[in-house]
């Protein structure tokens, strides 16, 4: 309220007797009332409209419109229905008394009016309004507040019953107020059920009621005994959409451990310790494929399922799984000793922070297609004797008729003496050179058919690609307007290699060119010696290339592009295979119209090591496109 304001309290008097208006005003403090005067009914009703008066002293008997019709009309202004009406009525008799109250006076007091009592009764009535209007202001901001709450409040007596209920218990039951009070708060929210747990006050029962949707936090508060009536506060607070999240939050963790569970892969959680992989969860895939119980592998660090050579390199995989994904090749020991293996592809999980919490392993077993692919090596290469066994026949031939042929010519001019030293010299060296030539191909025949799949040795590179040359030389000789060009590095230090794949390697670059040459053109073989003391073998061609867009498939097993029965795309998945097996790797470079060259680098050979050490992740992407040898 401004300062500036009156703060008086207004007071309306009136009497037709102008005298009386005068001795009543002079009762009162000035310091405390100011004080409007009508004189009569009609004109109290328009100054009381005007400004609403704090306190009227009413006479009740006036010409006109008496005190009592102007009290009844007062009391339905509005603001007016609580101010203090004092009616001053002439007689002390029942009837007037009566009728003062009956049209609403707070009080009344009989003529003569004595100054100071009609002062002490101003005071009281004036008093006593100012507690009802503060009373009044603490009941609507307190009602306000009650209303405002998003919980639901319900006050109960002693019987259970609700007393007062807030507007939100109003809305969420769906009743109107009157509905609700007097009934039995159980009855409101449980309904004819039994309730298993009544919540006690100050411990909140999170439950749900038959009667209300959601779910809700109840608590319950005594109030003291004085408040009549009213004995317990219960507060309904809806907690739905939090144990909605928490259920999503439930379910999608049962849905996520089910899938790791049940998922046809094998998966591991690994968490870091001191710098070991150590098993946090595993699924039933992995205990199934490898034989082991659960709690045989909790807790245990993974290098203990590793065979010896994949637990060396988990040293250095461990530190990169924790920061990236990684796909790799590994061998995992069975319980019953046996090995299987398997590619690994690891994933980080980070918590919020982006801290590395744990990593998760998924392994998939390859031991069968492993299998497959040494099954179609194998196949393929006694294909291959077979077309190479036709051809050595052919080769071995012509020497074998030229020495059959010299020896009984010889033998001729003997038995008729017309042998001169001269003809025998030079049919000898004719038949030498032939039988030399008949030995070279049993002898790389030997070799090539003796030495067994996967054997490793330190050979010359330069030697094993003659050897296959000379075993395919008829081959090749029928292939029409191809020219074979070998342009071989003649100091080479060994490679560590399998003559067998070798050729085979060599064998499948020559076909595929070929076929990539159908008018014909050149194919160069070239190796040499890569700066790192490795050796590289080089096929090229002037085929017709390879288009960008099969660049990234090439390799892939059953990429063809050959018709049907032409071709099965294998050779160049089995040709990487086994550049990789022999810790190398191959790239290539092609340009449509011009032709393809396929590079293939091998490892320096160091004496005592018998496994190349792989030049990279086994499983890892495939160097293409057009890339200079390192
Ligand atoms: P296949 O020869 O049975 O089709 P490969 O894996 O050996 O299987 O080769 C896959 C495909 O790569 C071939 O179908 C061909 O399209 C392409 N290709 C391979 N080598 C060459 C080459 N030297 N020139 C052009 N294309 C080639």
């Amino acid at each position: 309220m401004c300062s500036d304001m009156d703060q008086r309290s207004l007071v309306l008097i009136v009497d037709d007797d102008r005298l009386m208006r005068r001795i009543a005003a002079a009762a009162l403090e000035p310091g405390r009332f100011r004080v409007v005067e009508a004189g009569d009914g009609r004109e109290a009703l328009g100054l009381a409209a005007m400004r609403p008066p704090d306190v009227v002293l009413l006479d009740a008997l006036m010409p006109t419109m008496d005190g009592y019709e102007c009290c009844r009309r007062l009391r339905q202004m509005p603001g007016l229905e609580q101010i203090p009406i004092l009616m001053v009525t002439g007689v002390e008799d029942d009837e007037s008394v009566d009728r003062a109250f009956e049209v609403g006076a707070t009080d009344h007091i009989t003529k003569p009016v004595k100054p100071r009592s009609l002062r002490n009764r101003v005071n009281t009535l004036i008093r006593a309004l100012e507690v009802e209007r503060k009373i009044r202001r603490a009941k609507r901001e307190w009602e306000a507040t009650f209303d405002a709450v998003g919980d639901l409040i319900l006050l109960t007596d002693d019987l259970g019953q609700v007393v007062r209920c807030n507007r939100s218990a109003i809305e969420r039951f769906g009743k109107g107020y009157p509905e609700l009070i007097g009934q039995p708060l159980q009855q409101l929210l449980w309904g004819d059920q039994p309730v298993d747990l009544p919540p006690t006050p100050n411990e909140p029962v999170d439950t749900e009621f038959p009667l209300l949707t959601g779910w809700f936090r109840h608590s319950v508060f005594d109030l003291p005994s004085d408040l009549d009536g009213v004995r317990r506060v219960h507060v309904l607070r809806d907690i739905t959409q939090q144990k909605q999240a928490e259920e999503g939050l439930r379910t999608s963790q049962v849905r996520y451990r089910r899938l790791f569970e049940e998922a046809p892969v094998m998966y591991l959680q690994l968490r870091d310790e001191f710098e070991d992989p150590i098993v946090e969860q595993v699924n039933q895939a992995f205990l199934t494929t490898l034989g082991y119980r659960k709690e045989e592998v909790l807790g245990r660090p993974l290098a203990s399922f590793y065979d010896a050579e994949s637990q060396q390199a988990l040293v250095d995989g461990w530190k990169k799984s924790r920061e990236s994904t990684v796909t790799v090749e590994r061998k995992l020991v069975r319980s019953d000793g046996e090995l299987i293996d398997v590619v690994l592809k690891t994933q980080p999980e980070r918590d919020l922070n982006g801290d590395v919490v744990s990593v998760r392993a998924m392994f998939t077993d390859i031991t069968e297609l492993n299998q497959l692919q040494s099954k179609i090596v194998a196949s393929q290469k006694l294909a291959d004797l077979g077309t190479l066994a036709a051809g050595v026949a052919h080769e071995m031939n012509s020497p074998l008729q030229v020495i059959t042929g010299m020896s009984q010519s010889l033998l001729k001019a003997l038995d008729k003496g017309t042998l001169t030293p001269e003809k025998l010299h030079t049919n000898l060296e004719t038949i030498n050179r032939n039988a030399w030539r008949c030995a070279e191909i049993a002898r790389a025949l030997r070799t090539y058919a003796h030495s067994s799949g996967g054997t490793l040795e330190p050979l010359d590179l330069n030697v094993v690609i003659r050897d296959a040359l000379l075993l395919t030389e008829h081959q090749l000789r029928s292939w029409s307007n191809i020219e074979i060009e070998t342009d071989l590095f003649d100091l080479l230090p060994p490679t560590l290699c399998d003559r067998n794949q070798i050729a085979q390697v060599l064998i499948n670059l020559l076909t595929n060119a070929r076929d990539a040459m159908p008018d014909g053109g050149r194919i160069t073989i070239r190796t040499h010696l890569n700066e790192d003391g490795g050796v590289s073998l080089v096929v090229a061609d002037t085929g017709v290339g390879i288009p960008q867009t099969a660049l990234a498939k090439i390799f892939n097993p059953f990429f063809t592009t050959k018709a049907v029965g032409k071709g099965t795309g294998l050779g160049l998945s089995i040709i990487k295979g086994i550049v990789q097996a022999h810790g190398g790797r191959i790239w290539l470079e092609s340009t449509e119209g011009v032709g393809t060259t396929f590079f293939m680098a091998f490892p320096p050979y160091i004496a005592d090591s018998t496994i190349p050490v792989p030049a990279e992740d086994p499983v890892g992407r495939f160097e293409e496109g057009r890339q200079t040898l390192a």
